[in-house]
């Protein structure tokens, strides 16, 4: 279904003017991180910025099994359920029950209770165990004008627990069509109230909200990008990550032909000059799902500009698995290990920032801000 080696679409896809083999000068005397690690058994090679703990039918792994599988490799990791729950519709699949939402044509809801269930299975931890977590806010409908009341409601039922929001999703393929009730969008007030709150009470935003719809047309401007720059300006104090690049399974980097390229840019240009606006110096992106490194280790050239961006942003991309309630450790660090070529371009600076340095400076900052703002509006905050 994705776009399979198409290397008309990668060519579009991160057509940044590439430092391929200057980057391949560097590599020379920095191993890259996981030879690095299988050599000498190396711990402490990534945080990650995004993890489920559970799917869509709210099942999953305990902490302590995910404890497990980070082993010594992975030091932090942040930690959420899904915000949608895919209703088993006897009449739609009958005695099959469907665990992913393109299993079934009934429809996805909110499950607020996520957001109970993470607290209390955070709080079961001990707490050199919790220190190594980010648990993560989900469970509200970022089209109801309540849903920033709901984000308040759960730090001040669960103070000391939560350091931002997300991973939420906006616009996603197959799933936005299918969440009952009103369909969520970027011009949403009840949008901005969540962004709002966020800000207020220093809570990091993962936000998920596809850059464009699926098949759209080559030389064509991705459909929701004015409006998640607008939405972005309009909330200069919120820290926001924005999840995978604004890429899907099937929603592909921007493609530009070589006739229009003069005129329309391509994907990586458009985040190029996102990274560069003043007004969105609170933007950044997490190099998170599978799907996306598919994109980015498609072809030589993809990899080299892929790499050239983020050596010429060090301190705006996060990298995160997506993984969802991992079976075991292989399917886990499939993941990490699928950016190889990647990581082996980059400078060691811009490396240890991506795997580490940004999510520390993102997370500890919003735990530090999220804990003064209980501290001045819960009552009774447990210290
Ligand atoms: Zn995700």
């Amino acid at each position: 279904m994705r776009m399979k080696n198409d290397p008309h679409a990668l060519y579009g896809v991160f057509a940044l003017a590439g430092c391929a083999l200057l980057a391949w000068g560097l590599t020379v005397s920095v191993a890259p991180a996981s030879a690095r690690a299988q050599a000498s058994g190396a711990a402490n090679e990534f945080y990650d910025s995004h993890f489920h703990l559970t799917n869509y039918v709210q099942q999953g792994i305990t902490p302590r099994e995910f404890l497990q599988i980070m082993g010594t490799r992975v030091g932090r990791s942040t930690l959420f359920g899904i915000p949608l729950q895919q209703q088993w519709s006897y009449a739609n699949s009958g005695d099959f029950a469907p665990t992913y939402y393109l299993h079934s044509d009934a429809p996805l809801y909110y499950y607020s209770f996520t957001d109970a269930y993470i607290a209390s299975v955070y709080r079961a931890l001990a707490p050199a165990e919790q220190a190594r977590f980010d648990p993560m806010i989900t469970g509200f409908n970022p089209a109801d004008m309540y849903g920033a009341d709901h984000v308040r409601r759960v730090l001040k039922t669960f103070p000391g627990v939560f350091t931002g929001i997300g991973e939420f999703s906006i616009h996603k393929e197959f799933v936005s069509a299918k969440v009952s009730g009103e369909t969520a969008s970027l011009t949403n007030p009840a949008l901005d109230r969540v962004l709002a709150f966020a800000a207020e009470a220093g809570l990091v935003v993962i936000l998920h909200s596809d850059i464009d719809m699926p098949f759209a047309k080559a030389d064509a401007e991705p459909v929701y990008l004015t409006q998640m720059k607008a939405l972005l300006k309009r909330h200069p104090k919120a820290a926001i990550i924005w999840a995978h690049v604004g890429l899907g399974r099937i929603v592909h980097p921007v493609q530009v032909s070589a006739e229009a390229a003069e005129r329309s840019p391509n994907h990586m240009e458009i985040v190029d000059a996102m990274l560069l606006d003043p007004a969105l110096r609170h933007l950044n992106f997490d190099i998170s799902w599978d799907e996306v490194a598919k994109y980015a280790v498609s072809s030589p050239e993809a990899i080299g500009r892929v790499a050239a961006m983020l050596n010429k942003y060090p301190d705006r991309f996060l990298f995160g698995t997506d993984t969802v309630a991992p079976a075991g450790a292989a399917p886990y660090f499939a993941v990490f290990d699928m950016w190889e070529p990647v990581w082996k371009r980059l400078t060691p600076e811009t490396s240890l920032k991506v795997r580490k340095g940004n999510y520390v400076r993102l997370f500890d900052e919003a735990r530090r801000n999220v804990r003064a703002w209980e501290k001045a509006n819960v009552k009774d905050t447990p210290r």
